[in-house]
Order: C-alpha cells, then sequence, then structure tokens
C-alpha cells in the first residue's frame, strides 16, 4: 500500500473534500510513489480559511521571531536532507547529486530568511516640516498563494515561502502534479519548526481544479507563479481582474556565446552540465549554444566526444549522469521537437534518439541530444525544456549578442571569453536577468535576485533580500510631534518665504 495524502491545513493533514485521489511516479522506472487527494474549490476554501486564520497569529510575531522558527525550519530540513534528496530524485527524476543540491538551497535560503528577520528595513528620511519625523515600514500583504513547477520541487516552493513567511504572510501551497510528494514531505519537515497552525497550507491537484480558484478566492492578497508563459499569461490575467498582485517567473532559452578566445575546454564543461544537468530541464538549462565561427568545428567536437559519453540512467545510481524526462507527455513533447530540428535542416551532431530498451523500457529517458540549427528556426527560439542543445554558428561577437537577444525569453546568459572588455559589454548587451561570465547559465546563488526579462517574468525577483518585496507592503509614516496642525506644500511654502525674509534673501 503506497502512503495517501490529503490537504494539509491547521497545521496538519485533513481528508479532502472529494473522493478523488491522483498518483505520483518515479519517471525512471514507472513505480507509483504515493496518492494524492485531487483538491477542489472547496479544499482551497478551506486552506485559505486556515491560511486567514493563521495569519492573525503570525503577522503578529516580530519579524526577528519569525526569523527564529525559519531557522528551526532550516534545521529540521538539514536533519531531513538526505531523506528529501532522495526523495527529489524518485519523483522528479534529476541525479542524486542534484537532488542533495537542491535541498541544500531551500536549507541555505531559509537560513539567509531567518536573518533578513532582523534587517526588513525600512527608510527614515526628513519631512519638509520642524517637528515632524517621517519613515517606511514594511508590512505583510496577508495570506497568499503559490503555485510551482515540478522541476525544482522543493527550492522553488522554499523560495517563495522562505520569502513570504519571514514577511508575516501565511501561504497556501499548490504544487505541481507530477511532483506533490516532495512538496508534502517539505512542508512537514518544515512545519516541525513550530508555526502557528494555518501558516503553512498545502492543496494538492490541478491547475484548473486547485490554482484558479486560489487565483480568484477573496482572501488571497498576491500570488507567486512559476511556469510556462502560456499558463503564467492565465494566471496573471486571472490576478488583474481581482487587482492582486500576481509574481511571474516563467521559460527561458538560455544562450552561451562562445567567443574566439573562449578557453575552450572550460566552455565545454559547462555547457555539458548547463545543457544536460537535470536532462536539460531547467528554466535555466543552456538550450542554445552560440559559437563563433573561427573555433564552431573545435567545440563542437570536442563537446560532441563528451555529450556522448554521457551515461544515462536511474537517477539513484550515482554514477549516472543523467536521468528521465518527468513524464511520457514532456518525453513526446520533446522528440517531437528533435524531428522539427531535423525536418528544419538541422544536423543531429550527437544523441537525437529515444532510449526504450532494457533499463530504459519503464522510464522516460532520451538520448543527450545536439543539433546544429540557424537562428529563427524553432528548435532554436522556442523552449524546449529537455537535453536538446541547438548549435548556431556566427561570424562575430556584434551578432552573438543579436542572435542570444533574438528570442521571446530572457532568463539567463553566459559568455566565455578572456577579452575583459566583451565581457563588460556582455553584462550591459545581453538581455536576461541573469548573465554568467566564464561559467555556464545554471548555478545560481541564493542570497542574489533571481528573475528574467521580456516574457520570462513581470519584473519582481525572487531570492535575495529583493524577494521581500514581494510580499510585503510598503506603509509611509509621518509622526507629528509639533502639537500644532502643520499643512505639508501649504505651510512648507510660507515657512520658506519666511525664512527667506529673515535670513534677507531674495
Ligand atoms: P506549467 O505552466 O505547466 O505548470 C506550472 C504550475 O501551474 C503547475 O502547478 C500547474 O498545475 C499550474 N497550472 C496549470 N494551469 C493553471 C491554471 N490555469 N491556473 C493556475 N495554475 C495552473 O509549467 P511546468 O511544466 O510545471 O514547468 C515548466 C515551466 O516552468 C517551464 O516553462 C520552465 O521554464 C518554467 N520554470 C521557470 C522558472 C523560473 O524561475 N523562471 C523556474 C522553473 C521552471
Amino acid at each position: 500500500m503506497v502512503k495517501e495524502f490529503g490537504i494539509f491545513i491547521d497545521g496538519k493533514w485533513n481528508d479532502a473534500s472529494g473522493k478523488e485521489f491522483f498518483e505520483t511516479v518515479n519517471p525512471a522506472t514507472g513505480e507509483v510513489l504515493a496518492r494524492f487527494a485531487r483538491g477542489n474549490a472547496a479544499d482551497v476554501d478551506r486552506a485559505v480559511a486556515s491560511a486567514v486564520r493563521g495569519y492573525r497569529v503570525w503577522k503578529e510575531m516580530p519579524a526577528p521571531m519569525r526569523g527564529e522558527v525559519l531557522l528551526r525550519a532550516a534545521l529540521a530540513l538539514e536533519r531531513g536532507k538526505e531523506e528529501l534528496a532522495s526523495l527529489v530524485t524518485r519523483e522528479m527524476g534529476k541525479i542524486l547529486s542534484e537532488g542533495r543540491g537542491e535541498v541544500q538551497e531551500a536549507i541555505d535560503f531559509f537560513k539567509y530568511m531567518a536573518g533578513e528577520g532582523r534587517r526588513m528595513f525600512g527608510e527614515t528620511t526628513p519631512s519638509e516640516l520642524p517637528d515632524k519625523f517621517n519613515l517606511t515600514v514594511r508590512l505583510p500583504k496577508g495570506p497568499v498563494g503559490m503555485i510551482t513547477p515540478w522541476n525544482f520541487p522543493v527550492s522553488i516552493p522554499s523560495w517563495k515561502m522562505g520569502a513570504a513567511l519571514i514577511s508575516g504572510c501565511s501561504v497556501v501551497l499548490k504544487p505541481a502534479t507530477d511532483t506533490p510528494y516532495c512538496a508534502a514531505r517539505f512542508v512537514e519537515m518544515i512545519s516541525e519548526a513550530g508555526f502557528p497552525p494555518g501558516v503553512i497550507n498545502l492543496v494538492p491537484g490541478t491547475g484548473a481544479e486547485v490554482g484558479s480558484p486560489l487565483i480568484n478566492h477573496p482572501s488571497i492578497r498576491a500570488i507567486s507563479f512559476t511556469g510556462g508563459v502560456a499558463t503564467g499569461r492565465e494566471v496573471y490575467t486571472a490576478g488583474a481582474r481581482r487587482l492582486i498582485q500576481v509574481h511571474l517567473e516563467l521559460g527561458g532559452k538560455n544562450p552561451v556565446i562562445v567567443m574566439d578566445d573562449a578557453n575552450l575546454d572550460l566552455a565545454v564543461e559547462g555547457v555539458l552540465f548547463g545543457a544536460f544537468g537535470t536532462s536539460g530541464q531547467r528554466c535555466t538549462a543552456t538550450s542554445r549554444l552560440i559559437v563563433h565561427e573561427s573555433v564552431f568545428g573545435k567545440i563542437t567536437e570536442m563537446l560532441a566526444a563528451r555529450v556522448e559519453k554521457l551515461r544515462v540512467g536511474n537517477p539513484s545510481d550515482e554514477s549516472v549522469d543523467m536521468g528521465p524526462v518527468i513524464n511520457r507527455k514532456a518525453k513526446e513533447s520533446i522528440m517531437g521537437y528533435i524531428d522539427i530540428g531535423r525536418k528544419e535542416d538541422g544536423h543531429v551532431i550527437a544523441g537525437g534518439g529515444s532510449l526504450e530498451d532494457g533499463e530504459y523500457a519503464r522510464g522516460n529517458y532520451i538520448q543527450p541530444t545536439m543539433i546544429e540549427t540557424r537562428h529563427g528556426s524553432r528548435i532554436s527560439t522556442e523552449e524546449i525544456f529537455g537535453p536538446v542543445l541547438s548549435v548556431i554558428k556566427v561570424k562575430d561577437y556584434a551578432e552573438a549578442v543579436s542572435v542570444a537577444n533574438g528570442v521571446q525569453y530572457g532568463l539567463s546568459s553566459a559568455i566565455y571569453t578572456m577579452d575583459v572588455n566583451r565581457a563588460f559589454q556582455a553584462i550591459r548587451q545581453l538581455e536576461s536577468g541573469i548573465t554568467y561570465i566564464n561559467a555556464p547559465t545554471i548555478g545560481a546563488e541564493i542570497h542574489l535576485p533571481f528573475g528574467g526579462v521580456k516574457n520570462t517574468g513581470t519584473g519582481g525577483r525572487e531570492a535575495g533580500s529583493s524577494a521581500i518585496e514581494e510580499f510585503t507592503e510598503l506603509k509611509s509614516v509621518f509622526i507629528d510631534y509639533s502639537d500644532r496642525l502643520q499643512k505639508a506644500q501649504i505651510d512648507t511654502e510660507s515657512r520658506l518665504k519666511e525664512t527667506m525674509s529673515e535670513s534677507g534673501g531674495a
């Protein structure tokens, strides 16, 4: 018998309102891992009611004290790290070292946010009037909703929750249907820290049946969403109708530029990791390799030799380099793109096939693939979200930047060059929220802002201290200790005249 989960409200698991369940499976083996209630609008109502109760208590707790609870949550995750990492690997399919890295990111972020409880800075500024004092304070937005994808089933909920919780918000999480088990264990582990009941809530289920009612619930004050552009558009539109803040983190088509003066060995290592780590299913995955024509032949040959040697298999086996993709539908879509690449006159440099036999029979495996293509083809501009690297030849730096910027997305970018002037120009000219110099497009650190430009998002940032801005409102405070009515603008003008005539000024 596999474990069954309902909805997490009021600090514990409860039965869901309906009787329907869905299964979560290991994409490497097809093994059923757990069964989850298929939540509905009634469950969302119950979870939000719980979040409203939790919010009343949590927002009154001083932020440094909330930080203390977050620190305990980080320590609980540290104790459970190996278990959670192994679950990430079994449910999502990334290799174990990446699963550990993902849980470490959640631990680090909760620790970092615990410290933010003692910072939560506002501003103090002079008043235009005497005996008056002005400042700003940050206050929580209220109960907030979070809708997350399957590719980082622990760290994305942790980024959103860490920032929301330290800000004093309560949360209702709707995890992706492919990875609810990771989210459930994450919530159980951090709950060991002793959050007041109702501060953290989780409702599993589909976007239409849980996500949509969550966005439309009148007590939800903000939505933080990570996922694809098409879904993001729907979420944004629904949020706009309610005039609530919607933070969107969407897709990418991240380029690595390799210039003629690059350290090619380093670039090969970086591209290999960036393109095929997590089977290319990272929002920051390297999906385009843009190469200066004078090193094109050399680097494609070096890279193809390494790609062919990548060991694909069950990600729980520590000798494996690349696991499966998330599900059958994703596999079909990725294989479809490889076909499109071929039909667009793309030249398959490495891989290109589906892995079906023997150890691969029950999982969703694809060969790591490199396809030479031209800028403007579908495989060079659309997000494939799998282990497929489009390789594009360019004649110089200007063309490289123009190709890099010639897509709707702008999440991460990278350039390999030894020319410091070029590197600094690229920082300014590449249209992306993140740029790496001589490093791959993946590997963000939690204390820096994370997010993209153009269709990758709405401009807000996760991670770093700026994440708090997504979950707080600024309040301006005016304290008048003059004991008389002072009128801004009106009294300022008369005082100015008085002062100038006293000092004999014109
Ligand atoms: P998705 O858009 O299909 O789903 C994301 C979440 O939205 C899921 O929980 C899903 O159930 C929910 N959802 C679906 N329809 C909805 C609706 N109408 N209303 C409310 N919620 C709805 O994305 P996915 O396949 O889970 O994730 C892959 C995508 O996420 C890729 O495009 C990837 O680039 C992107 N991503 C972006 C970042 C980033 O930080 N920019 C990080 C990770 C993943």
